[in-house]
């Protein structure tokens, strides 16, 4: 179907960021959500203007994210409740945000929780405090509500689609086997080094150092793992987790992406269940319940500029990006939960240990699409709808379906969400920054048409929303099992693992907290 467009015209107040446009003979609204890329750099490009008021508290919590708001969780745990989160944009949660469209929920980053294993104690016992993970009868059970229904996920493969995200219709028996020594190869490598979720406990290794030394394209090389259906599958995989894929990865992300889960099991080979939690607004269900104790200590629209430490504690200038005034903030202890490539620039003088985590630590750009749609859309034949919807060759990662958690049948409007990892594409960052809306729009309805010959017919509304550094790269060179505090300052961001999973945001977060309520304790 021909895409035509005619001139785009702003809309009201109530939702700035709505433009109008003809697509197709009908109007769709649309444009770009929060996190606004101007405000990301306002904060660093404002000159500097001298405090007008001065705070103190105990801990200072610097940043937003899932990190930041674990941190702020783990103080209160240790009894410490005088300290001040300060995050940038309006809203906490990082990564991990959520909109509406149409008055229906959905995210605008991460999306899905795998069940945390008993290396992620400080996780597990969180899930129970919230009543997601119950004891019932000695056996450990989530709420099946949050469980991702079924079907889960489902592959579109020679124009029609097919359960699971493995190509296997069609695929010849020299790939079945390429699919069967991967799976032998990966359970080697978790016989001989341990590959988990948080990884802040376990150093590198000669072994693991080694398989960070080189990409994942040259170790599949050298294992003579050719083959372009599985090829097509770790690459998506790797896009899919560390938003770069397999030439840019290291071959220690793309055998840990198996190896700290399931594993690989090739079609006929018993399979661990995968579950997974997931909600119609993504993880965003869990940041507002690690929000929503925090009351007033949490601060939003607060860019904090610089962050020194002095002998009786640590200072920093924080900007009211709504005023435009600057607050000195005093306290005995800081969790520094910020990207790492922003710490560099806010911790003065940067401290030796955050240098040593940033060499060779790079970013993949992401962009995500919220699309609202009037009804169901018209399906190929195959496998069922499902949760997560993935593209055989496609350059994007496919969709979630917002509306699949719902436990009461979903027949008129629904929000799809549509990912892409932009960590392959060298000029990923200023498509983000320079491009309108409409590109975007226009990139998810060439990728959907063949699936969904109706998407443009059934379009209602397109949210884009940009994350110019969304997450680390764990690319060749970038391993690092240094320390993450240096006396009064704690440091806890995905960063710092090398990639970014809600797991290690949140452990390195709660870490992270403990340790500046031991600073506060100590009256150091
Ligand atoms: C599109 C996308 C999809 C994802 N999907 C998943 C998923 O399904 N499951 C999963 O486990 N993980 C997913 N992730 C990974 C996700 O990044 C982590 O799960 C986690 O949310 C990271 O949290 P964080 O606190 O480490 O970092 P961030 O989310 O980066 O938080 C950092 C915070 O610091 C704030 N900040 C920055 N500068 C300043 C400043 N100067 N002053 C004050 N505050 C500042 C930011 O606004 C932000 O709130 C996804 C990531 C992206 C981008």
């Amino acid at each position: 179907m021909a895409l035509t467009r005619r001139g785009c015209l702003g809309l009201g107040v109530a939702l700035p960021w709505l433009n109008a446009c003809r697509f197709d003979g009908h109007e769709v609204t649309g444009g770009f959500t929060a996190p606004d890329p101007a405000r990301g750099h306002r904060w660093r490009d404002a000159s500097p203007v001298a405090a007008t008021r001065e705070r103190r508290t105990g801990v200072l919590v610097l940043g937003g994210g899932v990190a930041g708001l674990a941190a702020a969780r783990a103080l209160r745990l240790d009894g410490v409740e005088e300290f001040a989160l300060l995050e940038l944009e309006d809203s906490a949660g990082g990564n991990a945000r959520a909109g509406s469209l149409g008055g229906l929920a959905c995210p605008q980053g991460a999306h899905y929780l795998p069940l945390p294993s008993d290396d992620a104690p400080e996780l597990q016992d969180w899930l129970e405090e919230t009543g997601l993970r119950q004891r019932e009868a000695g056996r450990w059970r989530y709420d099946e509500r949050h469980l991702c229904h079924s079907p889960q996920d489902r592959l579109f493969l020679h124009g029609h689609w097919q359960d699971g995200l493995l190509p296997l219709e069609g695929v010849g028996a020299a790939t079945l086997e390429q699919y069967r020594r991967l799976s032998r190869l990966i359970a080697q490598a978790r016989r001989e080094e341990r590959f988990v979720m948080p990884g802040v406990r376990v150093p590198l290794t000669p072994g693991t150092r080694a398989l960070w030394a080189i990409p994942f394209a040259q170790w599949l090389d050298g294992h003579g793992l050719d083959d372009a259906y599985l090829r097509w599958y770790l690459d998506y995989a790797c896009r899919d987790d560390y938003g770069a894929g397999l030439t840019r990865v290291s071959a220690w992300a793309g055998i840990h992406y198996f190896a700290s889960r399931h594993g690989f099991p090739a079609p006929g080979e018993a399979a661990d269940e995968e579950p997974l939690l997931t909600w119609p607004e993504g993880n965003a269900w869990l940041v507002r319940r690690l929000a929503q104790p925090l009351g007033d200590r949490l601060r939003t629209g607060q860019g904090v500029q610089r962050l020194r430490v002095e002998r009786q504690g640590v200072v920093a200038d924080v900007l009211d990006l709504a005023d435009g005034t600057v607050t000195r903030w005093r306290a005995q202890a800081a969790v520094v939960a910020l990207p790492v490539h922003v710490a560099r620039r806010v911790v003065d003088p940067v401290p030796a240990i955050l240098s040593a985590r940033a060499a060779g630590l790079g970013q993949a750009p992401w962009v995500v699409v919220n699309l609202l749609l009037d009804g169901p859309l018209k399906d190929r034949g195959g496998a069922h709808p499902s949760w997560d919807n993935v593209l055989y060759g496609s350059p994007a990662l496919g969709y979630v379906d917002a509306s699949h958690q719902s436990l009461a049948p979903v027949v008129g409007p629904r929000v799809l969400t549509w990912y892409q990892a932009l960590g392959d594409e060298p000029q990923g960052r200023s498509l983000l920054l320079q491009q309108p809306w409409t590109f975007w729009r226009d990139r998810v309805v060439q990728d959907l048409m063949a699936p969904h010959p109706d998407l443009v017919e059934r379009l209602q509304q397109v949210a884009v929303t940009r994350h110019g550094h969304a997450m680390a790269v764990p690319a060749p060179g970038s391993a690092y099992d240094g320390p993450w505090h240096d006396g009064r300052l704690a440091f806890a961001h995905s960063d710092w693992a090398g990639y970014s999973v809600f797991e290690e945001a949140f452990t390195r977060g709660h870490l992270a907290g403990r340790h500046a309520a031991a600073v506060l304790r100590s009256g150091a």
